[in-house]
């Protein structure tokens, strides 16, 4: 055994020293616009990001998976999208820390690995030899700094330049003798965009140029749109977001709430500076205020000004800090055989589109800045068109350490792409694939697509809206083109990449746990629903759809003849596909339910009524709820409904998929624990016929459809153990 194991290490020791370091310099929310290599400096400079464009190549096509900041983070260190690394959204999410990542293959292929700064992930990081991160979104002034012993520790100081200094620190202690790779990882520029003090008043001479796109009306485009809550008119907070103490003078124009907590952590000293520069200014704007003197146009237009210049300091100073990152790699030497990259976990929306945040594919925070030094490999001044995306970091990393990328990564290695002066092989990817998952912060509903160097295609699963747009004709993605007779060839080949790579990365939505928390009603029957099962017990639990929510209906006097008394609980949720019920078993509604003897399920007729997923797919995610069902409550019966039959005769496609879903999950029945059971026969006459007496509108249950539904299951539910009546 030993004499294998130092087989196989032996090889990987002797090259070793001829690997590359990687200094992995990464951001939260910096756009490409507020990086002067970038944008050729029409908001600001950035001189010591832009050391590494001089030096080395800059990736103008560079993409992320899914754009927000935990989602991003899982993505990098796996290589894989966000439905395989099980990180969807940062909605209750805890990343799976025993997964394979880049980092912990880098370590045992003797790298020494370090990381400082933001994380993120919920669990503690795994696969670094030395780490030292902020809390959740961690703070600006004075931050705390989780340990790897579990202490925290709260450091003075502005912290960019406590997680420069950090990274300082470490690359003076570490071992010389190994390679290694440091991810220096910064709070900047998320919000709350709060400078330290040496930037306060930096960009107050004047103001800097607005987004043509600062007062979208959001016409031409899908009506989702408009549901955002990330309006820098509308959704900027007084004080977190504004710089201003007190209450929120001016309801009308600034959304209250959250002080800003930054300046509860400041020393004396500190805010005194910070008032020195803001107070003034912040009079200044409320005496106007008062004298009526400012329109709500110019209201917003100020608002963006304090925004953008509060997230511009903060890039200043996160530049100065790289900059003296660089400067030791230069002194020590080092710079010759390590690779520094620049990235940032998304882009950001500088007021276009009216928004601050991310999340929504569009360009300005689909696009990741992406910025590599390698001397010797990479020539100096290089751009690149290639189409890269977070998923290839790990791959690529891998790659250039000489370590065997695992076959499970979904990303691909851009090796060749910087051995060949940015061009793309010839058999390089065509097209990249983009999903976000939804989450009740700023209302972004759930979307995936395709982009392609010129085009991009937008799907909505809710709405079932396409959206498509010409990034040559209009860059700022003004007007879709689903809709347009001339644009129908460029639809189809769109919808082909996005079928082509949804196949490629295995993407069943009907198997990925999505909410519908951005939508009001849902959100609020979660609510309804948490409270009554935190009430008592619960012995019999109805899980479903419209079909199983209209006990509460229809169905409600033969709910209360047969379950009234039976500690039952409907959680039902009409619309509901397998997706959001696999999401509710997850994160939702299951609040002090403690050990229910059995489950009702049925569910899967939307996904065939919505989108009309393949019979293979819904199976899959009913499948899933099974799984959740008993791994939630280990000792629960489950009755597993087929789905009920829909249309008037056998021949209806949808009844046809149905019975196909229904061909498929039987087989879910595979112990004591489930049992299956299908209804057709009993709503259905001998040929097969549905009759409007028993499904009103050949899909939903009247009153005496509901009744034959609870005969049905009664036997088997005292056989699954459920009291008698
Ligand atoms: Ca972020």
């Amino acid at each position: 055994m030993r004499l294998l194991f130092f087989a196989l290490l032996l090889p990987t020791l002797l090259v070793a020293a001829d690997r590359p370091n990687i200094v992995f310099i990464f951001s939260d929310d910096h756009a490409v616009e507020a990086i002067s290599a970038y944008s050729g400096g029409r908001l600001n400079h950035t001189p010591n990001i832009d050391r590494l464009a001089k030096e080395g190549m800059v990736f103008e096509n560079s993409f992320c998976a899914n754009s927000i900041c935990g989602p991003s983070r899982a993505c990098i260190l796996t290589g894989k999208h966000s439905h395989v690394n099980g990180f969807l959204s940062n909605e209750k999410a805890r990343f799976d820390g025993s997964q394979e990542t880049f980092p912990k293959l880098l370590q045992k292929s003797g790298y020494q690995t370090a990381l400082f700064g933001k994380w993120h992930l919920v669990s503690d990081p795994t696969g670094f030899d030395a780490w030292e991160v902020l809390p959740g979104q961690g703070s600006y002034y004075n931050p705390d700094f989780l340990q790897m012993d579990g202490k925290r520790k709260r450091r003075p100081g502005y912290c960019s330049d406590i997680i420069t200094d950090l990274s300082l620190d470490w690359l003076k202690e570490r071992d010389d003798d190994k390679p290694f790779l440091l991810m220096c990882q910064h709070k900047a520029p998320h919000r709350n965009w709060s400078p330290p003090a040496r930037h306060l008043t930096k960009f107050d001479e004047g103001d800097l140029p607005l987004p043509s796109t600062l007062f979208d009306d959001y016409a031409n485009r899908a009506g989702l749109l408009k549901e955002h809550e990330m309006g820098i008119d509308e959704h900027m907070y007084w004080g977190h977001d504004m710089k201003f103490h007190g209450k929120n003078q001016f309801p009308g124009a600034f959304s209250s709430g959250i002080p800003n907590g930054e300046y509860r952590r400041m020393t004396d000293a500190q805010k005194r500076l910070w008032d020195a520069a803001y107070e003034p200014k912040n009079q200044a704007f409320i005496d106007k205020m008062k004298a009526g003197q400012l329109s709500k146009e110019e209201v917003v237009k100020w608002k963006y000004q304090r925004y953008i210049k509060d997230y511009l300091r903060t890039v200043q100073a996160m530049d100065d800090g790289i900059g003296r990152l660089l400067d030791h790699l230069d002194a020590t030497g080092l710079s010759e055989n390590t690779i520094v990259i620049y990235s940032s976990d998304q882009g950001f929306y500088l007021g276009e589109h009216g928004w601050y945040d991310k999340r929504w594919m569009f360009e300005e925070s689909f696009k990741m800045p992406f910025l590599i030094r390698w001397p010797g490999e990479v020539a100096a001044g290089q751009k690149s068109r290639a189409l890269i995306q977070n998923i290839d970091y790990a791959p690529t990393f891998l790659q250039i350490a000489g370590v065997e990328v695992p076959e499970a990564i979904q990303g691909e290695s851009f090796l060749p792409v910087l051995k060949n002066k940015g061009y793309a092989p010839q058999n390089w990817r065509e097209s990249i694939y983009y999903a976000y998952y939804g989450e009740r912060t700023h209302h972004v509903a759930a979307h995936d697509g395709a982009r392609t160097i010129r085009h991009k295609l937008m799907h909505f699963p809710r709405t079932k809206e396409w959206q498509l747009f010409d990034l040559v004709e209009d860059p700022q993605e003004m007007q879709s083109l689903h809709k347009s007779s001339e644009h129908a060839e460029v639809l189809g080949d769109m919808k082909s990449h996005y079928e082509k790579m949804r196949r490629q990365y295995g993407v069943n939505s009907a198997a990925i746990p999505v909410s519908r928390l951005t939508e009001g009603w849902w959100q609020k029957r979660q609510q309804e629903k948490d409270r009554e099962t935190s009430k008592g017990p619960a012995d019999l639990l109805f899980l479903g759809d419209s079909i199983t929510q209209g006990w509460e209906g229809p169905g409600y006097e033969t709910w209360q003849k047969y379950y009234g008394s039976r500690n039952a609980i409907n959680l039902g949720f009409s619309g509901d596909r397998t997706e959001h019920l696999h999401w509710r078993l997850e994160k939702g509604n299951f609040k002090g339910i403690a050990a229910p003897k059995v489950a009702v399920i049925m569910i899967g007729t939307n996904n065939t009524g919505h989108l009309q997923q393949s019979a293979a797919e819904t199976a899959a995610g009913v499948g899933e709820v099974v799984a959740k069902v008993r791994e939630r409550f280990p000792k629960i019966k489950v009755l597993l409904l087929g789905v009920f039959p829909r249309g008037a005769q056998p021949s209806d496609p949808m009844r046809m998929l149905n019975k196909a879903i229904n061909e498929r999950i039987a087989a879910l029945a595979e112990d004591d624990q489930v049992e299956y059971l299908n209804l057709d026969q009993s709503f259905l006459d001998e040929k097969g016929m549905a009759s409007k007496e028993i499904m009103p509108d050949l899909l939903h249950l009247s009153p005496q459809g509901y009744d034959i539904w609870a005969k049905a299951i009664e036997p088997k539910l005292i056989k699954l153990g459920l009291p008698a009546l």
